[in-house]
């Protein structure tokens, strides 16, 4: 009897343990997150970062992750996806019709990110070198059927999902069809408001603003763009750190999809180490802080490139552009900081979206 009791004092020993063990493997695979910053290369492929980055002795900002994952970026109707179905998918986690802003294939608005952050008063920011209210950022706080209509992806800057927005686009907010100059609306709603077309960006100290500084998009980094993206995201990261529920950025190189349409290798690329230069800031005040989470990736590849055999100089390669649109390959994710485990395999673009909801306890 005494040695019955004894074997059965031992097994149950040992179930605790494997319950212990197991609950703590549990947990460790699945840390919450309150800060993310989610950096896009629109249009940035793996030909792009292979063939921009084999040219510079910049700091290769991709290499520094060690966690590497692949999305496949096909939209609800077409195997090739647009940047807007494109950037909905990570925003509401839908795939949907090409040319949609946060709506589903019915056309009918589904609940974004930064939507259900707001419900747990984080708080939430785009940064782009496109205007505010182009496709990309769009998806994160605006639904409407079609891409075309900013003068009305604007106007859900008023519905107060979005505290911070710096871009182009101040003829979306004075100069709009309606006449309406949502200036004013937006001073209402609490945001400071800054609109110009100079493309210099002064710093902003605020936790809700509306900052343009270009037209329509922003200069070209060829034109004299200079560290705009750098300096505007660790700006807008800065004020976003003030809230101390947590936060989302999406920071946004838009142009490398506009020298892709383009053709044009040398604007891709410049515009490329733009970004780069940006992860890299990121990248070091994320080593810094500690409890941020990055992750990098593209909406879709632009310009099917290929970086071909150059028989007059083998160290070279020769350019090879085989659409002036997008195309349908997997692009690269990749993820830093804490979480970042979580980003590794092979899934639809869908799943990042998930994994960011996840991670923010949004569920
Ligand atoms: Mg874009
Ligand atoms: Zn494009």
């Amino acid at each position: 009897m005494k040695k019955n009791v004894f074997s059965f004092g031992v097994i149950l020993l040992v179930l605790l343990a494997i319950g212990g063990s197991y609950s703590f493997s549990f947990k460790t695979k699945k840390p919450k997150v309150k800060k993310i910053i989610f950096i896009i290369g629109d249009g940035m492929g793996l030909a792009q970062i292979s063939g921009a980055m084999s040219e510079t002795n910049e700091q290769n900002a991709f290499e520094r992750f060690k966690v590497i994952g692949l999305s496949k970026t096909s939209s609800a109707d077409n195997y090739v996806t647009d940047s807007g179905a494109g950037a909905t998918v990570f925003a509401n986690g839908k795939k949907t019709f090409n040319g949609a802003i946060g709506v589903g294939v019915d056309s009918l608005p589904c609940l974004n990110l930064f939507e259900m952050m707001k419900k747990k008063k984080m708080a939430t920011g785009v940064v782009a070198t496109s205007s505010i209210t182009h496709a990309t950022p769009a998806c994160f706080y605006a639904h409407v059927a079609s891409r075309k209509s900013q003068d009305d992806i604007a106007e859900f800057l008023l519905e107060n999902n979005c505290d911070i927005a710096i871009g182009g686009g101040t003829k979306f907010i004075t100069n709009r069809k309606d006449k309406v100059n949502l200036t004013e609306l937006l001073q209402r709603n609490g945001f400071l408001v800054k609109t110009d077309t100079t493309n210099d960006f002064t710093p902003i100290n605020a936790q809700k603003f509306v900052y343009t500084l270009a037209y329509d998009g922003m200069k070209k980094k060829l034109e004299g763009r200079n560290d705009f993206l750098k300096r505007a995201s660790i700006n807008a990261i800065e004020q976003l750190n003030k809230n101390k529920n947590g936060y989302m950025v999406m920071i946004e190189g838009s142009q490398i999809d506009w020298g892709g349409h383009d053709n044009d290798y040398n604007y891709m690329k410049t515009e490329l180490y733009d970004l780069n230069e940006t992860i890299n800031a990121v990248l070091d005040y994320a080593e810094k802080q500690g409890d941020v989470l990055v992750v990098v990736t593209a909406d879709h590849e632009t310009g099917g490139l290929t970086l071909l055999e150059n028989k007059e100089n083998k160290k070279l390669f020769k350019i090879n552009y085989s659409t002036g649109g997008h195309s349908g390959i997997m692009v690269p994710v990749f993820a830093f900081g804490p979480g970042a485990e979580m980003f590794g395999g092979i899934y639809e673009n869908t799943e990042i979206h998930f994994k960011f909801k996840k991670m923010l306890g949004l569920e």
